[in-house]
């Protein structure tokens, strides 16, 4: 039985890894994009290419309807979920905390903290047993910014994390029983594109004399480490934040 995997914002970036990672693992990967079908579509094909199965699927997260139109898909296409990987995320701009316009911050948890809530409420709908499921793995992104703070960067965001991570841990206790399993992962510097969406690409590099191991991190690097969490070499491991931050 092929497990079924959706990772939401997986266009680019570490959702892309995820994808491609799992996709190699063995599991069918629903391929989430909001905005970037071309590059959900071209991460599909590559995903075909060595061989391995996926689909591209449109969904902003931070919307209830999308939401729940991307899960009932998953229902009616595969009958079945056993991964989720909430990945999709936006970085705002880096500003002073008195300078940030409040509707930047519905913004941010609309997507980072209410798109992970919308999408774990479905998940569990279709992975519990109590509505028929089997049991599974979420693994949520976090990031170092929940622990550091990020100030005089983005304290919003880093707050917007902060709540991903009690809700990790909340729901691992709530849903150990059902045999799901909850955990996040914690990206340190990360060579991405997001970083150009605070207004600075080369912040990997400004702040890389705060990261122990010398480097950013790689998307795939980031990536290993969330399909570890999903897999069955985790199977006792749950309501863990893992760092994935060259020790930052
Ligand atoms: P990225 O390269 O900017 O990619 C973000 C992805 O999220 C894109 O595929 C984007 O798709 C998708 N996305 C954004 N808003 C969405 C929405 N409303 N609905 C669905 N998809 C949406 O970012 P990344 O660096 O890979 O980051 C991935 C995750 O890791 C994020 O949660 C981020 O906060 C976290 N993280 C990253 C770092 C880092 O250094 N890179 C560090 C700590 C934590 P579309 O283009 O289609 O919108």
């Amino acid at each position: 039985m092929t497990r079924v995997l959706l990772v939401t914002g997986a266009s680019r970036g570490i959702g892309a890894e995820v994808a491609r990672i799992a996709a190699r693992s063995g599991w069918h990967v629903i391929v989430n994009y909001n905005t970037s079908a071309d590059q959900a579509s071209a991460l599909v094909a590559d995903i075909a290419a060595f061989g391995g199965t996926a689909e591209a699927l449109h969904g902003n997260v931070a919307d209830t309807r999308d939401v729940a139109a991307m899960f009932s898909m998953c229902r009616e296409r595969h009958g079945r979920l056993d991964g989720l990987v909430n990945n999709a995320g936006i970085l705002p701009e880096i500003s002073r905390f008195e300078d940030i316009d409040p509707e930047r911050w519905q913004r941010t948890f609309s997507v980072n903290t209410v798109g992970t809530f919308l999408c774990c409420r479905e998940a569990v709908r279709l992975m519990s047993p109590r509505h028929g499921g089997q049991g599974g793995a979420i693994v949520n992104l976090s990031s170092m910014a929940a622990a550091l703070g990020a100030a005089n960067e983005f304290v919003d965001y880093g707050a917007s994390k902060g709540a991903v991570e009690s809700m990790t841990i909340g729901l691992s206790r709530e849903l150990g029983p059902d045999g799901i399993r909850v955990n996040a992962v914690r990206p340190g510097l990360i060579d991405t594109e997001i970083h150009g969406s605070a207004g600075d690409q080369s912040r990997t590099q400004r702040l890389i004399h705060s990261v122990p191991l010398g480097r950013p991190g790689s998307a795939a690097e980031a990536g290993e480490a969330v399909v570890w969490l999903l897999s069955e070499a985790a199977s006792y491991v749950t309501g863990s934040i893992l760092s994935v931050s060259g020790g930052r």
